[in-house]
């Protein structure tokens, strides 16, 4: 079969150095069948069917394509296939040796919009970096880093996002014995905090300073790479991106479960979604990651934790900041103390325009924090509440819906909770009130506060009837999410919680 399928491939990390990757092309599976290909996103890669093609084939035909490609069956033309070297601090523990041990990148390609993106198979066989993993995904994370990412592009959060998935028709080990699949991620490039650390690590300043120029031109074009401090000012620029990221996954109330320094993007895009969830009752002690078995990543900890993994991309940088050591480290923890102010600003206007205000006020941050304070003494659903707090803007509107929440199974309220819920509930309004912002906030609020998340138990169920050959769930699911600010009545049971018996306590990243 010839090829017709388009992809108007140009890679521009396939012409950098030969160290930076290694050459590898997908291992064939057995019996690929399309799942699902994201038409829309493809049409922004400028990704299409020859014309001969569009109007003699059949869509059999062209899912077959799609699925022959897309599993790595079959190589596009014009594709430069290639595993990524990097490395990373998983857990704190350096780990020099990772790379791409699953992953394929087929190429990168300027969008209709001139932006280079990066397109990639995930689960598309062994590389030379895969060490004793086989290469291979489950269907389950592929269904959920499907959903998981498109949700994320729903809220308005920069991230990568899901071309295709395909099964494999071939079953993979994990626990026991799981059908695999492939997923295609598109990326604005898949270089990591890691990926810098893999040449830090080595000593090859070349090589760091090349995949910092390769930065630069790629990511933040804005910066003249002649400026004395270009690269201190890309530093700069990666850290507000990640500030803003974090603020974004705080907001929403997300936690992303395995923040190690190659799951960083210095795009300042989320990346790798595995064991990630968003929370439903409020506690930010709250962990989900199995393997997260101290807490590291709890959803608190995630700023700090950034913080850290900026820490590692800065060392990899030094000796681009200034010949000087001394001056070098002071302009690196410059930068690094301003994150966490950028980072805790960036929170406080996501949540300043969560309670529907439209400036940030002195007493704000105050204000937002006895609230948070509340919904974690009461475990109460973070996601509803903010919805339900929409209707209770003006000054005597009920408050019933809301104060419902605290009379579900797990919240743990009394009565003196509920009363000082009540006052805060006063306050609030009376601060709408005073700065004349009582009138447009119901509607703010409810574009800025989605009444749909991925919620675990919805996500579970998914890739349950998924492993069971029905994807209508799947497909049902990543329709309620991709317009997760209006409220439609006919979807109206995702917006809930899950019941007792349907609550996920634990995510598995399922490599
Ligand atoms: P992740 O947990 O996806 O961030 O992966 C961490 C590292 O383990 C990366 O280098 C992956 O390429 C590698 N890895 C994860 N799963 C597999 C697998 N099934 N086969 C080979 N390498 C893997
Ligand atoms: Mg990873």
């Amino acid at each position: 079969m010839s090829v017709s399928l388009h992809i108007p491939f140009s890679n521009a990390y396939a012409a950098l150095p030969d160290r930076f990757y290694a050459r590898v092309l997908p291992t064939p599976v057995k019996n690929p069948a399309l799942i699902r290909f994201n038409s829309a996103l493809a049409q922004e890669l400028g990704i299409g069917f020859n014309a001969a093609c569009s109007s003699a084939c059949s869509s059999n035909n062209s899912d077959n394509e799609l699925a022959q490609i897309f599993s790595g069956n079959q190589i596009p033309d014009n594709a430069a296939p290639l595993a990524m070297a990097y490395s990373g601090h998983q857990f704190g523990q350096l780990n020099p040796q990772l790379g791409d041990g699953r992953a394929i990148l087929l190429g990168d390609l300027l969008d209709s919009q001139g932006q280079r993106r990066d397109i990639q198979l995930k689960g598309s066989g062994r590389t030379p970096f895969s060490r004793s993993g086989d290469g291979r995904s489950p269907l389950g994370p592929v269904l959920r880093e499907y959903i998981l990412c498109e949700a994320m592009h729903a809220f308005g959060v920069p991230t990568t996002r899901a071309l295709a998935a395909v099964s494999s028709g071939e079953w993979v080990i994990r626990d026991g014995r799981e059908p695999g699949a492939v997923f295609t991620r598109v990326a604005a490039s898949h270089i990591r905090v890691g990926t810098f650390q893999y040449f830090a690590l080595r000593r090859d300043g070349e090589a760091v300073q090349q995949l910092a120029d390769h930065v630069l031109a790629r990511h933040y074009p804005h910066i003249n790479r002649n400026d004395d401090d270009a690269y201190r000012q890309l530093f700069e620029a990666i850290c507000r991106k990640q500030a803003e990221l974090i603020a974004q996954w705080m907001q929403l109330g997300f936690i992303h479960g395995v923040m190690n320094t190659d799951n960083m993007t210095v795009s300042g895009e989320a990346i790798d979604y595995g064991p990630c969830a968003f929370m439903d009752a409020y506690h930010p002690e709250t962990v989900f990651s199995s393997i997260d078995r101290h807490g590291r990543y709890a959803y608190q900890n995630q700023p700090a934790i950034g913080q850290w993994n900026l820490a590692r991309l800065a060392e990899t940088l030094l000796p681009l900041f200034n010949a000087d050591e001394k001056t070098a480290v002071e302009n690196a923890t410059a930068i690094l103390q301003d994150f966490a102010l950028w980072q805790q600003q960036a929170w406080l206007e996501h949540m300043r325009e969560k309670l529907g205000f439209s400036a940030l006020q002195n007493g704000d941050q105050a204000l937002i924090e006895n609230l948070l304070a509340l919904l974690a003494e009461g475990r109460i659903d973070y996601t509803l509440f903010f919805r339900r707090l929409s209707d209770c803007s003006l000054p005597g509107s009920e408050r019933t819906a809301l104060l419902e929440l605290l009379n579900m199974p797990e919240c743990r309220t009394t009565a003196a909770l509920e009363q000082r819920l009540n006052h805060w509930l006063d306050d609030w309004q009376q601060q709408l009130n005073q700065r004349g912002d009582g009138d447009g906030a119901e509607q703010r609020m409810l574009n800025k506060n989605p009444a749909f998340i991925p919620r675990n138990h919805r996500v579970a169920e998914a890739i349950a009837a998924a492993e069971d050959g029905d994807y209508s769930v799947f497909e049902r699911l990543l329709q309620v999410l991709a317009e997760p600010y209006i409220s439609k009545p006919e979807y109206a049971e995702y917006a809930l919680p899950p019941k007792p018996e349907e609550k996920v306590l634990r995510t598995f990243c399922g490599t």
